[in-house]
């Protein structure tokens, strides 16, 4: 069985040290690619590097919302600069997060919207954090159109959920799922089409029922897996090769990672 974890930070700090060990783990659970998006621009050469070492990790360059503070126009810039040389499977983590306070709108919306036209221009997936902000994400990607990608960590409604799969976006989810309290998400995720499914676990955060509260690693992914299976009455393999055929074709990764 294998699997791709759509959304991971392995260049966080908190992997420094056992990242190969963590590594290992991933692929010794059959997670066989994973995408790695950034949150500043500063973390973007430590990110190519994590990446460079290791052929099953690829890496997208943005700029996470919830990081505003650290962002500076001219890094729009060097973004296109990064995005024409490294040639990366996507732009992200990019979005609107109106959940954690003290995000300026205004700023936030601009750094959003420069890098969806980045993606469009250079024909890239997006991938797109949205707290407390399906709304106002779904009608920006209307607006700037001609994109695709991922709404990641998708916390919406089955209606908004529908909006994006029209717009030919993926939802990814994750350990929220393998909560029981979950109902809204447990629901979706058991009645959706899998063709708009991405598996994910967004370590070293957002950790399943089974380690709540802990570090959160790729090894995961076949529990998150086993979860949205027997939400759906399906077996675990089915799940396991739509998703990674689902997250090869939207990330252009190689076909036997
Ligand atoms: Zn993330």
């Amino acid at each position: 069985m294998q699997l791709v974890d759509s959304h991971c930070h392995l260049d966080a700090p908190e992997f420094d040290g056992d990242r190969e060990a963590m590594l290992a783990r991933a692929r010794a659970a059959g997670v066989g690619a994973m995408v790695v998006p950034a949150i500043t621009a500063a973390s973007w050469p430590g990110l190519r590097q994590a990446c460079a070492a290791d052929a099953a990790l690829h890496p997208a360059y943005g700029l996470h919302p919830m990081f505003l503070a650290e962002h500076h126009p001219t890094h729009l810039d060097e973004l296109r600069t990064w995005l024409e040389r490294e040639k990366p499977c996507a732009v992200g983590e990019c979005g609107l997060d109106f959940f954690v306070e003290g995000l300026d709108a205004t700023a936030q919306r601009h750094y959003f919207q420069a890098q969806l036209q980045l993606a469009r221009e250079f024909g890239l997936p997006v991938i797109v954090h949205a707290r407390r902000a399906v709304e106002e994400v779904i009608q920006t990607l209307r607006r700037v159109g001609d994109l695709r990608g991922v709404i990641h960590s998708f916390s919406g409604s089955p209606e908004q959920a529908r909006q994006l799969w029209d717009m030919g976006f993926l939802i990814g989810l994750g350990g929220p799922v393998t909560y029981p309290r979950a109902n809204r998400l447990r629901t979706l995720v058991a009645t959706m089409p899998l063709e708009f499914l991405l598996l994910e676990t967004d370590a070293p955060d957002q950790p399943d029922a089974d380690i709540r509260g802990q570090r959160n690693e790729p090894a995961r992914l076949p529990a998150i897996a086993s979860a949205i299976a027997a939400l759906r009455g399906q077996p675990v393999e089915d799940i396991a090769a739509r998703t990674t055929h689902n997250a090869r074709q939207l990330f252009d990764l190689p076909a036997s990672p």
